[in-house]
């Protein structure tokens, strides 16, 4: 399996090659050559198989450059049910993404596929403990060592610590507003413990974190010589190991593969709905992808007019679906250059529009007109609507969901069709929203027990002032 740039001017890359680094030369984002199909009877002949090894015949059609061995003895380290233990259906942990039915509604059963049973109770788990054992695991054979840098406003950079703690050649420099995310969050991120895992908390927002990241990545010299990398969404691997509980939650939903199922994602930067994409591209029998945004509607847009208008970051909206407050949809490249056909030239012109004008209208294009093809419906929802719905879950089915899930589930119900099961991809738990759950429910939210003491436990932080200079001199003394 080769992969080549969505901007097309960017020579084929192996897995591994694509692995550790981030954008392509040309600055676009890697997808493989072609997508493998995967057949219907193939599909049946995976049911019943434990997700490490559900992912195993899935990876192993993408990763053909790492021994199938070595594949397999990383999966199975990484989908363990003692990992993947602390959310909702517990009793089913070894389905590692069960799925939690709610009721029927409009003739459709409605379920939620919960992705956060993982160490810091959101989706990112999924990908992100895959990653770390991916990674450990080729800087040993390169014989390498990385230091990775990044910004986080919650969920990514919990996520990533917790997947990068204690592994052998890898540093985690994570920068975070100080004061600005949940207690529950910082709690989370704070008390690790781990010589090989930095907590910099930055006196300013969000945005002041990513700049800093950025000017650090645009130092090459700097970036080269301390072994820079990082663990955002685009890379290829995440978007990989997402594809799989796309299929996990299709098997466990349907008896046949005959039947058809649809899926509804919380979205922020595309990348969780980007690999149900890759999913249906590959033939899984997925009727809907439904996009769900919050406030911050630039995919929501793109899907209803075909205009694609990304959002300074001033305009970007302080949701209480925080992990889903973009205003660019990194991903969404990925979409964009399969529903142009695969045309490298054209997706290359139009994300530099992107940066010159601020967006693209394909209302008029053929390609925009031929998007049904994709299944991809969307909407999206205010504060309010998150509120009544997180009310109505618990009211109907005794069920407390997160912000970001709730978005999911609004956004579902619009698009019920008769005897197609809804699968809401329940992307964290409401312990980490835990503000707004409070303010819907009027009481606090469930907390998993092993995380009844965490905001008590010692923290390792160090404040840093919002300068680029004085961040990198923290690198220089504390990498390997
Ligand atoms: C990251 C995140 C999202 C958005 O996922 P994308 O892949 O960026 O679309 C949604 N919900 C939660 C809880 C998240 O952490």
């Amino acid at each position: 399996m080769r992969y080549q740039s969505t901007r097309g001017a960017s020579p084929v890359q192996s897995f591994q090659g694509i692995l550790l680094g981030g954008l392509a030369p040309d600055g676009g984002l890697y997808l493989p050559n072609q997508y493998p199909l995967v057949t219907t009877q193939q599909l049946d002949s995976w049911r019943g198989l434990s997700y490490a090894d559900l992912a195993f015949e899935i990876l192993s059609l993408y990763c053909d450059d790492i021994p199938a061995e070595d594949l397999k003895t990383l999966l199975h380290k990484t989908y363990t049910p003692q990992v993947y233990c602390n959310g909702r259906a517990s009793d089913r942990a070894s389905d590692i993404t069960p799925i939690h039915w709610l009721g029927e509604e409009k003739g459709a059963k409605l379920g939620l596929l919960c992705l956060s049973n993982g160490p810091t109770l959101a989706f990112k788990d999924m990908a992100m403990q895959l990653l770390g054992n991916l990674f450990e695991y080729a800087l040993k054979r390169a014989n390498q060592d990385l230091n990775i840098l990044g910004a986080t406003s919650g969920d990514t950079g919990s996520a990533a610590e917790y997947a990068m703690r204690g592994k052998h050649g890898i540093k985690v420099f994570m920068l975070s507003p100080r004061g600005k995310m949940s207690p529950f969050q910082s709690a989370q991120m704070y008390s690790l413990q781990d010589p090989n895992i930095f907590n910099l908390a930055v006196e300013g927002v969000f945005d002041d974190c990513q700049d800093i990241v950025k000017a650090v990545s645009n130092d090459l010299v700097f970036k080269a010589k301390y072994r820079i990398g990082t663990v955002n969404s685009i890379n290829w691997g995440r978007v990989l190991a997402q594809v799989v509980y796309y299929f996990q939650g299709y098997l466990l939903a349907t008896q046949s593969s005959a039947e058809k199922v649809s899926f509804a994602v919380p979205s922020g930067n595309f990348g969780n709905v980007c690999a149900g994409h890759i999913a249906r591209m590959m033939g899984l029998p997925i009727e809907r992808l439904v996009v769900a945004t919050n406030e911050n509607d630039v995919l929501d847009e793109f899907f209803k007019t075909g205009i694609y208008r990304a959002r300074k970051s001033a305009e970007t909206l302080h949701t209480s679906s925080p992990s889903m407050d973009i205003s660019k949809a990194s991903n969404f490249e990925r979409f964009v250059f399969d529903l142009l056909g695969q045309d490298g030239a054209r997706t290359a012109q139009l994300f530099k529009q992107v940066e010159t004008e601020g967006g693209f209208d394909l209302s008029k294009d053929v390609a925009y007109q031929r998007i049904q093809q994709f299944g991809f419906v969307s909407g999206r929802s205010t504060h309010q609507n998150r509120l009544e719905t997180i009310r109505q879950i618990d009211q109907q089915y005794g069920v407390m969901i997160d912000t970001h899930t709730a978005d999911g589930v609004q956004v579902a119900r619009h698009y019920l069709q008769e005897d197609v099961p809804m699968l809401v991809l329940e992307t964290a738990l409401p312990i980490k929203f835990e503000e707004t759950i409070q303010e819907a429910l009027g009481r606090p939210a469930e907390c998993p027990s092993a995380f009844k003491d965490i905001k008590a436990k010692p923290q390792r932080v160090m404040n840093m002032p919002a300068d680029t200079m004085q961040i990198k001199q923290f690198i220089e003394q504390h990498v390997i």
